[in-house]
């Protein structure tokens, strides 16, 4: 496995492999990887000659006040875990590579990502698209892997490559989850003990959802507050969003019909988890 650093190099290497006429498979991440990124490796190893992993705490994405500072950033473990998944090249530029100091173009979605967490994280997705167009220019990739756990961001992503007509296929991962259901994050490992346990509360809302559904309940705000008052009783839970939005526009509906995605954010204690399903009616 090759480990890259400079930005100019990635782009020469990617350059080299574009012209013997090799596909790049893309996975951009955060690092301090977990089996949900291994398998999103796994689904770039499928479709592409070259699979390139990204790790990039990109500081643009982050409100003041978030975890960027402490933000884990274990990297001979992440090295190790690309080596054994397969990775060909691990892109790990560090700030200045990435950030001229008086940078000052973003990319900024102004439909989709203006409600779930760009309500609560004003700004953020600007800083996701940013730096998701940044890496497509220096990975060159024909596919880029992202998972479904961050449902709008891939929404947004989507969106950005059509709008901009770049020439990258976007490819979804299902959510990967540990055995009880919780969905695997790297800020699980802010979680105690105690709230480790509450935090199951995120998957069993989804589950309570599906089998509501399956009864035959569509009004939103019965399952709403069914889901509300069922989270009050959870003791480190603190309810940001539980959101019914129509799976394309993600705009609130009020009955379930058609594709919704129910999305939730919650903090559990002081770590913010997010979560959703996909319901077909
Ligand atoms: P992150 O490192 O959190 O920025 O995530 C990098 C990529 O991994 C994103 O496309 C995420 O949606 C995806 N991802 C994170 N957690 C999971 C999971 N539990 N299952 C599947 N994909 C995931």
């Amino acid at each position: 496995m090759e480990m890259i650093r400079s930005v100019r190099e990635m782009q020469q290497r990617a350059l080299e492999e574009r012209r013997k006429g090799r596909l790049i498979g893309f996975v951009p991440t955060m690092g301090c990887l977990h089996a949900g990124h291994l398998s999103l490796v796994k689904l770039a190893r499928a479709r592409a000659d070259l699979v390139v992993l990204s790790i990039f705490v990109n500081p643009i994405q982050f409100l003041p006040g978030e975890d960027f500072a402490c933000y884990p950033r274990p990297v001979e473990r992440d090295e190790a875990l690309c080596l054994a998944a397969g990775v060909d090249v691990l892109f790990y530029p560090d700030n200045d590579q990435m950030y001229a100091p008086d940078h000052s173009v973003v990319i900024q979605e102004t439909f989709l990502s203006q409600g779930l967490c760009g309500a609560s994280r004003p700004g953020h997705f600007n800083g996701v698209a940013t730096v998701v167009a940044k890496l497509f220019n220096i990975v060159m990739p024909d596919v880029a892997v992202f998972g479904q756990k961050d449902a709008q961001q891939l929404r947004v992503i989507h969106r950005m490559i059509r709008d901009l007509n770049v020439p990258v296929e976007i490819i979804s991962g299902p959510i990967v989850r540990e055995a009880d259901g919780l969905a695997m994050s790297s800020r699980n490992r802010y979680l105690t003990p105690a709230e480790r346990q509450d935090a199951l509360c995120l998957h069993r809302s989804l589950d309570y959802v599906e089998s509501r559904i399956r009864e035959g309940e569509r009004d939103v705000e019965t399952l709403r507050n069914e889901l509300a008052s069922r989270l009050a009783h959870v003791p480190s839970a603190r309810v940001e969003y539980i959101e019914f939005v129509n799976d394309e526009t993600l705009r609130p509906v009020a009955r379930v019909e058609g594709a919704v995605l129910v999305a939730l954010a919650i903090r559990i204690g002081t770590t913010r988890l997010i979560d959703n399903t996909v319901l077909r009616s």
